[in-house]
């Protein structure tokens, strides 16, 4: 069986009691997971939901990083701030820091190549919009993303690289990619990625989907041949709807 890799962005949700109960929750629901899994709170809960987690195989995820390790970057957080926490994961390139904040391709290369001097394992994600789409430049789009999100990224160290296809336009939407949209979107970053690298790295990369996965449509969306987790946003807020999504198989 594959193994597959399950993560759930918080995002700027719950107060640090509430992420440690929904931590606890998850401990004691997924003891029989079989994939891996990642949790990203919000920063001012990692510390906590790092405790609550100790001695479990939940990882913990960071939801972003600054592009610096130290300095005068007020409001910043550094990997070296996130790895003292216990932080083992970080997403970055998420498309609401993309189109809320304005994040560059050139910003979240730097960002990937700082996590992976300190050891962080980033998730980069990638995806296009419903008008990049919808004018034929989804693959310039993701394959630009993919792109200039690895400039610099050894094949040595891109095991320790996740990369997430999120169309922006099923973000937070209840609208998936049929699993046959996203697989054929995943087949092409594989493509992308054995261009960069070689056959043999792109097929075994990790690349999640991510964009309304839900307990009733990840059985689908695990079961193509290019999709090897997800990335999930609103149903990772509870325990009811983030356990069956990681007990799928
Ligand atoms: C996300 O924010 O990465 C995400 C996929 O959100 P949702 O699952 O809510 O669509």
């Amino acid at each position: 069986m594959r193994s597959y890799y399950i993560a759930g962005n918080w995002k700027m949700h719950k107060t640090v009691a509430e992420s440690v109960t929904l931590a606890q929750e998850l401990v004691e629901q997924l003891k029989t997971c079989k994939h891996k899994v990642m949790i990203a709170p919000a920063f001012t809960a990692l510390s906590a939901v790092a405790q609550a987690i100790r001695g479990s195989s939940i990882v913990l995820g960071a939801q972003n990083m600054g592009p610096e390790a130290q300095g005068a970057h007020t409001g910043e957080i550094s990997p070296l701030m996130l790895k003292d926490l216990g932080v083992q994961a970080v997403i970055l390139g998420h498309s609401e820091r993309r189109h809320s904040y304005l994040e560059t391709d050139e910003l979240i290369n730097r960002k990937v190549l700082l996590a992976l001097e300190y050891g962080l394992q980033p998730i980069l994600c990638v995806g296009e919009t419903l008008a990049e789409r919808e004018a034929g430049n989804l693959e310039a789009v993701v394959g630009s993303q993919v792109r200039d999100g690895l400039k610099g990224v050894a094949l040595s160290s891109l095991g320790s690289v996740t990369i997430a296809y999120e169309p922006v336009w099923a973000i937070g939407t209840g609208k998936t990619a049929t699993p046959e949209d996203a697989d054929a979107v995943h087949a092409y970053i594989r493509q992308v990625l054995a261009g960069l690298y070689n056959q043999k790295a792109a097929d075994s990369m990790i690349i999640q989907y991510g964009g309304s996965v839900k307990p009733d449509n990840v059985s689908q969306l695990m079961a193509k041949p290019n999709i090897d987790g997800a990335l999930v946003g609103g149903a990772s807020l509870k325990v009811d709807s983030f356990s069956p999504i990681a007990l799928f198989v």
